[in-house]
């Protein structure tokens, strides 16, 4: 026997590539085209280089605060984590413990199963209806949890309240996670149901409305009982998520709510006008309420208008899922970015004679 033998094995989970290519148009991991709010900026400059020789604050209790206030919750139901991702993945580890298996989208986002799998939780992928819609009387089964992304990711498809309160009320007895990443381009919120339902948790990210993807805030809202579940795992891996910076420039870009206002609308009108380009264009797509559009054209393959525009220096993301390999999700970028991603996108069409 090898040492090789009682080594964790997983398959990990494939980020979007970071290219560093000279003017490229980077369009495929839905980060936010603007800047943060000129406060971040201004904080930015004022970080004490001293400051950092100490631990940060291990409860992160300024922006747990901050966060607490903006949405008018006591600070005992907000949890902060390192990107979304560090908060979903502890949240799969404190919640997803029985041996059934927990439930999720047969497309969504591609992390689920694989922190299922490094936790050893049984997990079933439930196939989306034809419209790529969550059908909730799917999650009527007896199961270990249930997460979904709302919007959904790649689909970009926003589910009603309604929707998510059907599963809800038919699983009490389980957590219930709503991945709410892209939450801010349109969506409602299902933070306005923590109050009656005290199994359900609420994700959000400073990654895409609050352009601080390089930053890695995520956080969680829910009733105090969940978030102390989630700060006694947190605690005992790392006491200190957070560092100094994250805590100081995450607090900042809460404060400016005109600027996030501006910017979110921003991506949404660019996103409307880019989806009736695509349709003009002859594109199918799901109404995405997010910041991208997962978009098909009946007459081009896929994989080949994801390999054309790489070619162009530009960047949007492809998946290998045979389920979806027509479709490229391409992230709302900037008006000038998303004209010159319509250019290109003609101009292969007319190569190919559509
Ligand atoms: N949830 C969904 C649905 C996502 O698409 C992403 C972005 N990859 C995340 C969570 C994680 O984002 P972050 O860790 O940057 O908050």
């Amino acid at each position: 026997m090898s040492w090789e033998s009682n080594v964790r094995r997983v398959v990990p989970y494939v980020p979007g590539e970071q290219p560093n290519v000279e003017n490229m148009i980077k369009l495929n991991t839905n980060e936010n085209p603007y800047p943060p709010s000129k406060g971040v900026q201004e904080a930015m400059k004022n970080l004490q280089l001293s400051d950092f020789k100490l631990y940060p604050d291990s409860e992160a209790g300024s922006l747990v605060h901050t966060l607490a206030q903006y949405y008018g919750l006591k600070d005992e139901q907000v949890f902060v984590g390192v990107g979304s991702d560090d908060v979903l993945a502890i949240a799969f580890q404190t919640f997803f413990n029985s041996d059934k298996p927990i439930f999720f989208p047969q497309i969504t986002y591609s992390f689920y199963d694989v922190w299922a799998d490094l936790y050893k939780i049984p997990y079933e992928a439930i196939p989306l209806k034809a419209d790529f819609h969550i059908d909730p009387e799917d999650y009527k089964r007896e199961n270990g949890g249930i997460i979904f992304p709302n919007p959904n990711a790649p689909t970009g498809l926003l589910e009603s309240l309604d929707m998510v309160e059907k599963v809800l009320r038919a699983n009490p007895d389980v957590v219930v996670i709503v991945d709410e990443a892209y939450i801010d381009f349109g969506g409602k919120s299902a933070l306005a149901l923590i109050d009656t339902y005290e199994n359900l948790l609420v994700v959000q990210t400073f990654s895409k409305s609050r352009s601080m993807a390089g930053m890695r805030i995520g956080y969680a809202m829910g009733n105090p009982k969940l978030i102390k579940y989630l700060n006694d795992v947190k605690f005992s891996t790392n006491s200190y998520t957070m560092n100094y910076p994250s805590l100081l420039l995450g607090v900042e870009a809460v404060k400016d709510d005109a600027y996030f206002k501006e910017t979110t609308a921003k991506i949404i009108a660019t996103r409307e006008r880019v989806k009736s380009e695509l349709a003009e264009l002859g594109f199918e797509f799901p109404d995405s309420m997010s910041n991208f559009v997962f978009a098909r054209h009946p007459k081009v393959s896929g994989t080949e208008l994801y390999e054309a525009l790489r070619k162009k220096n530009i960047f949007v993301r492809h998946f290998n899922n045979p389920l979806i390999t027509e479709y490229n999700r391409i992230t709302i970028g900037t008006d000038d970015e998303m004209d010159a991603l319509l250019a290109c996108v003609k101009e292969y069409l007319e190569e190919k004679g559509v």
